[in-house]
């Protein structure tokens, strides 16, 4: 699992930039900076398994959370913030360059119009302490790579009696042992011997429900692909399921007994009698093979 990361910090970059310039409407400290919390995003890693059926998940994440013993104001218990001398509680001071009287946020208590002569110890005077909170999340079944599931409100707090922001998980599909996934289909890789390629026959696959059957006709060949409907999966927004659409591979025995290559020896020896019958690829090629070089 992944950490939480900041979105926003858009509320501190409008301080910035409006305090600075519309500093003056601020006397008394009236609106001034209340602000929506920051968005945040948490990383979530998934299986394939609960991607399709959904599941619910506790996630841990790093939050502030008011301060307890000074209840946010960030002064030692039994006292109180002060209001500031420096900007006598405006948060903002005027300074004169030239020709110009300027408007800056106040150096000594960075414009919240309070100070705070005795810090609370359990958080240093900010009013809020890093905790951890774990949080519920419910998985739709579906949901797909880089789907998003906002948990409003879950963000970080407003400032100043703000809204908080809101919390949005972002999925992440762990890679799967059998199935790569392609929206609402499933694709997988199906081995196939040598015998049954050639002779036919019934073959084992796996499906998100458990083993399924699939027949293969004889003289199957490498990169066919087998289509099981609704095998797939039912994605979040879809009416229904998707398909597995299996990828045979005709797999080359190996580790052959003196037996074996006996027997492969002989089907050879018979198998040339009428290659262009039996390998018409192989035939065929070598047919172009010939005729390149004759030029
Ligand atoms: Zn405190
Ligand atoms: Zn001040």
């Amino acid at each position: 699992m992944g950490g939480g990361a900041g979105m926003g910090g858009f509320g501190d970059a409008f301080s910035d930039i409006f305090g600075d310039i519309f500093g003056g409407g601020r006397a008394g400290g009236g609106r001034s900076n209340v602000y929506r919390g920051a968005d945040l995003r948490y990383n979530l890693e998934i299986s394939l398994e609960d991607a399709a059926r959904g599941s619910e998940t506790r996630i841990r994440i790093p939050t502030m959370e008011e301060c307890e013993p000074c209840k946010g104001t960030g002064a030692k218990k039994g006292t109180e913030p002060k209001t500031c001398p420096t900007c006598g509680g405006h948060g903002q001071v005027r300074m004169q360059q030239g020709f110009f009287s300027i408007q800056q946020t106040c150096p000594k208590c960075h414009g919240t119009g309070r100070f705070i002569a005795d810090p609370c110890t359990s958080c240093q005077g900010a009013g809020r302490v890093k905790q951890h909170k774990t949080l519920s999340v419910k998985i739709p079944s579906g949901i797909d790579e880089g789907d998003r599931i906002r948990l409003s409100g879950e963000g970080e707090h407003g400032v100043n009696g703000g809204p908080p922001g809101d919390l949005y998980v972002q999925i992440h599909l762990k890679p799967h042992a059998v199935f790569q996934r392609d929206h609402d289909d499933l694709h997988c890789e199906m081995p196939v011997s040598f015998a049954s390629a050639a002779l036919g026959g019934e073959i084992e696959i796996p499906t998100l429900e458990g083993v399924a059957r699939l027949k293969i006709p004889a003289e199957t060949q490498t990169g066919k692909v087998f289509r099981l409907r609704g095998k797939g999966i039912k994605g979040v927004r879809s009416i229904g399921h998707g398909d597995l659409l299996c990828h045979v591979v005709v797999e080359t025995p190996v580790h052959l007994t003196e037996r074996q290559k006996e027997l492969l020896r002989e089907f050879e020896a018979i198998n040339d009698e009428d290659a262009g019958k039996h390998n018409p690829r192989a035939k065929s090629w070598m047919d172009k093979v010939k005729d390149f070089f004759a030029g």
